[in-house]
């Protein structure tokens, strides 16, 4: 029974491309838009075209299973298999991983551990007063790794200390060197302390409860409100005037800003952030960023 069985089902498939010449399933289907659509010529020439080129794509991808075929009957599989090759392939894919989603409980931020070696280590190079404290877990909101960052690069004092995850403490170190270039060409003076409005906060965006969480809610953002000088008045972010040095400095250090952070909010950006600049790290996809 096995032998008969094998060979009706060995005369089948030999009888598969010969039927398969007949009723083949890519011209049908190179075809049907051809008769419904109203701009057939361009689409037939489309379709015809990954066709001709099948056996070439085919040999890279499908070389496995045809190693010894010949140029023909490569051709003859690959107008058999193109039209289902492409749809077989994809389809297992998305149903595995929302499988995996609702299996395990949901990472937050607490429990999702990054491996900061490399960035303690630069932010230690960099000069950066920070130690690490206890991972913060509240519900949603959390971060596995925190810092408490007192100091900035070349002294400059945080006030208050600012919690931060590595990223964003190294992000805030590098801006402010930045910061000080521009400080010292626009205003004559090095910052002394950079005034923060906070840090990590668990919190929607602009303190809406109702709203998106904020990166504060994650440590991965910082509001700074102004800075201090030493032999010089202070300059607050929103306060100052236009055409004076302060309004150079504060458009210069926000532009600057948008190359250390992913998100840069400021005065103007809406009334939420009238008084201060709001830096974060948030990842967008594709890499976009928000700098206003
Ligand atoms: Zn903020």
């Amino acid at each position: 029974m096995g032998r008969i069985l094998a060979a009706l089902l060995g005369a089948a498939v030999v009888a598969g491309p010969a039927a398969g010449q007949t009723s083949a399933v890519p011209p049908p289907l190179s075809r049907v838009p051809a008769d419904q659509v109203p701009l057939p010529p361009p689409r037939p020439d489309e379709a015809k075209g990954p066709a001709a080129t099948d056996p070439a794509v085919k040999e890279p991808s499908g070389k496995e299973a045809n190693p010894k075929e010949t140029g023909k009957d490569a051709a003859k599989d690959a107008a058999k298999e193109s039209p289902a090759a492409p749809a077989a392939e994809p389809a297992p894919l998305p149903p595995e991983r929302p499988a995996d989603l609702p299996s395990g409980p949901a990472p937050t931020p607490a429990t999702v551990v990054p491996d900061d070696t490399a960035c303690l280590r630069r932010l230690e190079r960099l000069g950066v007063k920070a130690e690490p404290v206890a991972p913060l877990a509240d519900g949603l909101c959390g971060a596995a790794k925190p810092l408490r960052v007192t100091a900035l690069p070349d002294g400059v004092a945080l006030a208050p200390a600012a919690t931060l995850t590595c990223v964003a403490a190294e992000a805030l170190s590098r801006w402010s060197t930045e910061v000080q270039v521009i400080a010292e060409r626009t205003l004559g003076k090095a910052a002394q302390t950079f005034k923060i409005g906070g840090s990590y906060e668990c919190r929607g965006q602009n303190h809406d409860p109702s709203a998106k969480l904020s990166e504060h809610a994650y440590a991965n953002g910082v509001d700074v409100m102004g800075f201090t000088f030493e032999g010089r008045a202070p300059v607050a972010v929103g306060a100052t005037r236009e055409g004076t040095p302060e309004a150079a400095f504060e458009a210069a250090i926000r532009a600057r800003a948008c190359g250390f952070f992913r998100t840069v909010l400021g005065p103007g950006s809406d009334a939420a952030h009238a008084n201060h600049l709001h830096l974060d790290e948030r990842e967008r996809q594709a890499g976009h960023r928000l700098c206003q």
